[in-house]
């Protein structure tokens, strides 16, 4: 984490925050018997997924994960699934990634649904999302052995949350805050919304039917925005000494039709009034790639005996 010299909030360095998490994944990886095993599943050639799925793949391998990919057109659901029933079988694999999205044509929930919920390392199998939110304390789940993965982007989330309360109000608690997540999605609005309410802070959950958005951010003391459009939170819609969290990620072309990462938050003028902040890129990615691997090595603590 560092502090901008030209704005009042800490910066949370996500990739710095990211590589101490890698290093203690690495580090765990090495006390195992043999090393993890992730597949990861691409369905059509999506420049982006390509570029997410090679460096995921890389990092994989520098933290002592055997990682491997396989990659499917856009009219083979049937062959996709037929993969995946073959590796939930494989005992040699420990966690199954497909990468989302996926191309319209294909039943995301359904090829979801068809992992192993013990392999699914996303954590979005309908099984680990009920024992999400079936969970009584996380403290419990957190620990070395926990039984089942939890979404990645919302671990992170989380992670981002208690170093900027450790750093900003001296704790890690979150209880009684004014937590506001903007987004209700399968992937990041509702499994934030579970560990949210696991930490005893106080929710409100916004989307896209909400009137009058600032009414509800303004209140924040934690803000997290999860929309997906850029520019949607200013200055002017957010509480003073607010941590702000932005997990939005668009690419935006500049006046020279160069392509860049934009959040949802105005960062220059927030970055003035709020007490914490992430910037895009930097910030929640680095870290949805980091607990990612994290998932993965725990499915392979608890299946270790699995040769
Ligand atoms: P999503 O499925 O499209 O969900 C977006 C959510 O935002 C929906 O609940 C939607 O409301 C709400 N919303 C949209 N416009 C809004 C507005 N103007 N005011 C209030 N709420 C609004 O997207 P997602 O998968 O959750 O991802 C959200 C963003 O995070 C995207 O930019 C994505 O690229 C990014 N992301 C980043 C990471 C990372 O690691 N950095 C990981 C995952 C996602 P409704 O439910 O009413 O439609």
């Amino acid at each position: 984490m560092s502090l901008n010299s030209s704005s009042k909030a800490f910066i949370l360095d996500g990739k710095q925050i990211a590589s101490d998490l890698n290093t203690n994944t690495k580090k765990s990886t090495s006390l195992l018997s043999r090393p993890p095993k992730l597949v990861i599943i691409q369905v059509g050639g999506n420049e982006d997924s390509s570029k997410y799925i090679n460096s995921k793949l890389k990092l994989a391998e520098s933290l002592g994960i055997e990682a491997i990919k396989y990659t499917f057109d856009e009219d083979q659901e049937l062959k996709v699934l037929e993969k995946i029933y073959e590796l939930n079988e494989d005992k040699s694999v420990d966690a199954i990634l497909p990468q989302l999205p996926l191309p319209a044509s294909f039943d995301e929930k359904r090829l979801i649904n068809s992992i192993s919920s013990e392999k699914d390392c996303d954590g979005l199998h309908p099984v680990n999302v009920a024992k999400l939110n079936l969970l009584s304390k996380l403290e419990d789940h957190l620990s070395v052995g926990a039984d089942f993965p939890i979404p990645v982007t919302a671990r992170g989330i989380l992670h981002l949350i208690k170093i900027a309360l450790e750093k900003t109000r001296n704790t890690k608690s979150l209880e009684g805050l004014n937590v506001v997540i903007v987004g209700r999605s399968e992937l990041v609005g509702k499994p934030t919304a579970a560990l949210m309410l696991l930490e005893n802070a106080t929710l409100t959950v916004c989307h896209s039917k909400t009137k009058d958005l600032q009414s509800h951010t303004k209140n924040a003391d934690i803000l997290i925005s999860a929309a997906g459009c850029p520019g949607l939170i200013n200055s002017k819609m957010i509480k003073s000494d607010s941590i702000l969290i932005d997990v939005g990620l668009t690419y935006l072309a500049d006046t020279n039709g160069v392509y860049k990462a934009v959040g949802d938050i105005l960062f220059e003028e927030c970055s003035l009034i709020a007490s914490a902040i992430t910037p895009v890129p930097g910030g929640v990615g680095p870290l949805t790639v980091a607990m990612l691997m994290d998932n993965v090595l725990k499915i392979a603590e608890v299946r270790k005996e699995v040769k």
